[in-house]
């Protein structure tokens, strides 16, 4: 569906629908500028016969919706943020077979056009009209969101405050996919917040033979030390940094055969390059600030022939996520430990970006 179907509430034209036991009404989290946001309330979206209608019950929370707070990324307005959502369907459309009115789904955010120069050379991540739930479309903070239904996957009985991370682990599935780690590598990953716990995972489960996890101290390393993901944790204090790098190398003078930059923090990067072995891959995982350089040597890139590889985020990878949760490989308990109504909203910001708590989620009902 293009984005000129859609309007602000979400709907979708043409939009007639019996609707039972629908409210009429919800409320939502909606914005109409940069930092201008209130809890409205909103007709609940009408779907068309493609669509389904999940009432959400949890959204978690993203780095990516502090952009959006500023009107950063693909941000229109008005616009109901949340991209991690998990619900259960309360309204299908009349062509829809993949999924039944009681379901409890999760809902692939990024809908590619399919017919754009990327799309059509089969990179739809990188799509140019891009449709973004929660990012230029109605998003999960709302009691009812709509999705076209090949967006939703099934979810069965996992907890709600588990299956908001389905979206996160897909990046990061996607991240595995861009990484194509060799039998036996030696992986140093540099920050464990809610991505880096679900990255480290599954980069275990892909060929690594050792993981090291780089971080400062606080709650998503004592959570990741918790969880058992990694074979070794070194932990970055924030008074002397240097020594705790340089101790770092000293213990791996190889380096690894794959760094992975988790952190979104410019300095971190800029020194990961020299953490990365002969031959090796360095992986820009973090989001950074869109203004940011940074400075890295030509000459040592070339003559140690490092990969730089980028992951942006993911289209398509929820089935995969799936399979790791229902093979019991995925560990995603504990790392939501905060929830908040969309009233608390600020209050919820705050402790992200005071970095309080490893995830928060948005919660209804
Ligand atoms: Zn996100
Ligand atoms: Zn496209």
């Amino acid at each position: 569906m293009a984005l000129g179907e859609v309007n602000s509430n979400g709907d979708a034209r043409p939009s007639k629908r019996r609707r039972e036991g629908l409210p009429e009404k919800m409320k939502a989290l909606q914005y109409s500028g940069p930092e201008k946001f209130a809890v409205v309330e909103i007709d609940v979206p009408t779907i068309g016969d493609d669509d389904v209608l999940v009432k959400i019950s949890a959204c978690g929370v993203c780095g990516t919706d502090l952009h959006y707070h500023k009107g950063e990324f693909l941000a229109k307005w008005p616009l109901i943020p949340g991209h991690e959502a998990a619900g259960t369907i309360a309204a299908i459309g009349k062509s829809v077979s993949n999924v039944s009115i009681g379901d409890r789904v999760t809902a692939d955010p990024l809908q590619p056009c399919l017919s754009c120069f990327h799309c059509t050379r089969r990179k739809p991540l990188l799509c140019e009209s891009i449709t973004a739930f929660g990012g230029n479309v109605p998003g999960g903070f709302a009691e009812y969101c709509r999705y076209p239904a090949r967006q939703v996957h099934p979810i069965g009985v996992l907890p709600d405050l588990e299956a908001v991370l389905i979206e996160p682990a897909a990046c990061a599935t996607h991240g595995i996919e861009r990484m194509q780690l060799e039998v036996g590598s030696r992986v140093l990953l540099f920050g464990c917040g809610p991505t880096g716990i679900l990255l480290a995972q599954l980069i275990r489960l892909n060929g690594a033979a050792h993981l090291t996890i780089a971080s400062k101290a606080g709650p998503k390393l004592d959570l990741a030390k918790r969880l058992d993901i990694a074979d070794d944790y070194i932990t970055i204090s924030d008074s002397h940094p240097d020594t705790d790098l340089s101790a770092l190398h000293t213990a791996n003078l190889y380096g690894f055969d794959i760094v992975v930059e988790a952190t979104g923090a410019p300095t971190v990067l800029e020194n990961a390059i020299n953490f990365v072995r002969k031959g090796g891959k360095l992986v820009v995982y973090g989001v950074y600030d869109d203004k940011v350089k940074i400075a890295w040597s030509p000459f040592k890139i070339w003559e140690n022939e490092i990969t730089v590889i980028a992951s942006f985020c993911s289209v398509q990878h929820m089935p995969h996520v799936l399979e790791y949760i229902k093979a019991k490989k995925l560990r995603l308990d504990g790392i939501v430990d905060r929830t908040f109504k969309i009233e608390e909203w600020k209050e919820c910001m705050d402790v992200v970006r005071r970095q309080e708590c490893v995830k928060a989620a948005i919660v209804f009902g």
